[in-house]
C-alpha cells in the first residue's frame, strides 16, 4: 500500500496507522488497502489548508488566472478520463459507459467554473455622492471543509472543489470511506498542473473520526455537503457553535407526475430511468411515480414489464443494463425499506429481493414496483436510495400538485403532459429545486441544483454554485474626507 493521504502538497500515511479495504460491490473482490484518516490527520489538513490561505499563495492570485488552472485541470482530467472512470466503476460497482459519462460531466463542470471565475470581479455602488467611492469586491470564504457521498463520487466533489478553487479558497476534501479512489485521483491532478501545497487536501475514512473535525474545528470557515438528511443536521448542529457557512445538499424523495395525455411510451420509458437509473441510487431519482387514475393500471403494467427486462451485471459486463448496490449493509436497508412498505399494505408487483444465481457474490438488488400505497405509508415519505418505486394516483391537476408536495424534501421533481399552460402552471406550483417537463433528471453546469424543504439549502453548479464559496465585500472610500462635526467641541 502507497501513501493514500494528500497533507500539505504530500502523499502522506495515517499518523495512527490504520488501514481500510475497499471492496467492488460488483463481486466483493479486493480493488485496494488506503489509508483510514484519524482526527489528527485530519486537523493536520485543515492546519494546511489554513496556512495555505492565510498565504495568499492561491487566494491572491488573480481569478482570471486561477480560471486557466481550471480549465487546464479540465483538459487533463479528459486525457485520464479512462483511468478515472475504472476507478469510478471498481468501487461503486456502476457500469464503466456510466462513469465515462459521469468524467465528461466532472470534465465539464470545471471547464464552466474556469470561465466564470473572472466574470465577476465585483460591481461600483452608486454612493449618491460625489465625493464617496464604494464597490463590492467578492472574495473567498477561506478554508472549504467538502464532505460527499459514495453514489456519483467524483462528480459531487467536483461540483464543490471547481467552484471552491474558482474563488480562491483552500479546502480539505472528505469523500466517503467507500469510493476513495478517484478523489485520490484528481489530488494527483491538481497537484501535478502545479497547484501550490495545502491548497488542496485529501482525508479519507469514516465520517464520525476522520470527518468529525470538519465540523468543530474553528479554522474551517465553511462546510460543503452532499448526503443525508440525519448527517446533514449533525453538521449543521456542530457548525452552529463556530458559525460556519454551511452549504446542504441532501436527499430526495422526487415526484414523477404523468398526465393522461403524456407521450405514453416516452413517459414509461423515462419513468424507467427516472427510478432505476444507478439502481436508484441517486438523490434526485424519481422515486414516486404519481399517475392520473385513468391511465394508471396500463401504466405501471407496462412498468412492470420493463422492469422485468433489466438485466443487471457488473461495471464491464457489456450486455448489463445496470449495476450492485454500494455495499451489503445498503442493500439489507433497501429490502428492509421493502419489506416494511409491503408490510404496511403496499402490492409488491416486481422485485422486492436480490437476484439468483451468477450475482451472488455482489450486492445486486432487483427493480421493485410497489402500487397501492398510502402516502402515509413509510415507502412513500422515506428515501430508499435504492430501486424503488411507488405508485399512486391521482383524478384533479391540484391533486397531483398537492400529492408531489407532500413531502418533507424538495430536490426535484417532474411533470409529463401535452397540455402547454398545466406543464408551466405544475412546474411553479412544485415546490422542488428542479422541476422538469416531459424529460427526468438531466442537469447544466450553468444551472443551479439543490434543494427546496429538508432537501437542504444553498446551491450548487450556476453563478449562485460560485457565490455559495465567496464573501461579498463592502469597501467604501471617503474621497474628501472633512470634520463631521457630530460630537461638537466643548
Ligand atoms: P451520508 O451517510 O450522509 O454520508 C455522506 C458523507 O458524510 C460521507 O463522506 C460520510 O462519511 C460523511 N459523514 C458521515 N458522518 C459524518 C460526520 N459526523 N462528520 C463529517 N462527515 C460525516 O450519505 P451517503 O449514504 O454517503 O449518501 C447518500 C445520501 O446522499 C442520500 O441521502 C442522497 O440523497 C444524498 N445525496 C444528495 C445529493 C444532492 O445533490 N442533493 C447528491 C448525492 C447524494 P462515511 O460514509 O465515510 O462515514
Amino acid at each position: 500500500m502507497t501513501s493514500t493521504l494528500f497533507i500539505d502538497g504530500a502523499w502522506t500515511s495515517a499518523v495512527e496507522g490504520g488501514t481500510r479495504e475497499i471492496h467492488c460491490p460488483a463481486d466483493g473482490a479486493l480493488v485496494a488497502v488506503v489509508d483510514e484518516a484519524s482526527e489528527a490527520d485530519t486537523i493536520a489538513a485543515i492546519a494546511a489548508a489554513r496556512r495555505a490561505f492565510d498565504s495568499g499563495v492561491w487566494s491572491s492570485t488573480p481569478a482570471a488566472q486561477r480560471g486557466d488552472f481550471l480549465l487546464r485541470v479540465a483538459a487533463r482530467l479528459r486525457e485520464r478520463k479512462e483511468e478515472f472512470a475504472r476507478a469510478e466503476s471498481l468501487d461503486t460497482g456502476k457500469r464503466i459507459v456510466e462513469s465515462r459519462i459521469d468524467m465528461d460531466d466532472i470534465a465539464a463542470c470545471f471547464d464552466y467554473f474556469g470561465k466564470l471565475a473572472a466574470e465577476n470581479a465585483g460591481r461600483i455602488v452608486d454612493a449618491g455622492d460625489a465625493n464617496v467611492l464604494s464597490r463590492i469586491e467578492y472574495e473567498p470564504v477561506g478554508v472549504c471543509a467538502l464532505i460527499t457521498p459514495w453514489n456519483y463520487p467524483l462528480l459531487q466533489a467536483a461540483w464543490k472543489i471547481a467552484p471552491a478553487l474558482a474563488a480562491g479558497n483552500s479546502f480539505v476534501l472528505k469523500p466517503a470511506e467507500l469510493t476513495p479512489h478517484t478523489a485520490m485521483l484528481m489530488m494527483d491532478v491538481l497537484d501535478e498542473l502545479g497547484l501550490p501545497a495545502g491548497v488542496a487536501n485529501l482525508v479519507l475514512g469514516s465520517g464520525a473520526t476522520a470527518g468529525d473535525p470538519l465540523s468543530t474545528h474553528e479554522d474551517v470557515d465553511m462546510i460543503s455537503f452532499t448526503g443525508g438528511l440525519v448527517t446533514g443536521r449533525l453538521l449543521a448542529a456542530n457548525a452552529a457553535a463556530t458559525v460556519k457557512k454551511v452549504a446542504l445538499e441532501l436527499g430526495g424523495k422526487n415526484p414523477n407526475v404523468i398526465f393522461a395525455d403524456a407521450d405514453f411510451d416516452a413517459a414509461v420509458d423515462n419513468a424507467l430511468n427516472a427510478a432505476f437509473v444507478h439502481s436508484g441510487q441517486v438523490c434526485s431519482a424519481g422515486a414516486r411515480l404519481i399517475v392520473e387514475e385513468s391511465i394508471a393500471e396500463r401504466f405501471v403494467d407496462e412498468l412492470v414489464r420493463r422492469a422485468e427486462g433489466i438485466r443487471l451485471g457488473g461495471p464491464f459486463d457489456d450486455s448489463a443494463d445496470s449495476g450492485p448496490l454500494i455495499s451489503k449493509e445498503h442493500r439489507e436497508k433497501v429490502d428492509a425499506y421493502v419489506q416494511a412498505g409491503v408490510a404496511e399494505g403496499a402490492r409488491l408487483r416486481t422485485g422486492g429481493r436480490a437476484p439468483e444465481g451468477d450475482l451472488a457474490d455482489g450486492f445486486y438488488y432487483l427493480p421493485t414496483v410497489l402500487d397501492q400505497v398510502e402516502r402515509g405509508m413509510s415507502v412513500v415519505r422515506d428515501e430508499a436510495f435504492g430501486p424503488v418505486v411507488t405508485v399512486e394516483t391521482f383524478t384533479t391537476e391540484d391533486e397531483a400538485v398537492e400529492t408531489a408536495n407532500d413531502t418533507i424534501y424538495g430536490l426535484a421533481g417532474a411533470v409529463w403532459t401535452q397540455d402547454a399552460g398545466r406543464t408551466q402552471r405544475i412546474a411553479r406550483r412544485l415546490r422542488h429545486g428542479t422541476i422538469w417537463i416531459n424529460d427526468f433528471h438531466p442537469y447544466l453546469p450553468q444551472a443551479e441544483w439543490g434543494g427546496f424543504k429538508q432537501s437542504g439549502f444553498g446551491r450548487e453548479l450556476g453563478p449562485t454554485g460560485l457565490a455559495e464559496y465567496q464573501e461579498a465585500k463592502h469597501i467604501y472610500q471617503n474621497l474628501a474626507p472633512a470634520v463631521t462635526g457630530w460630537f461638537p467641541e466643548h
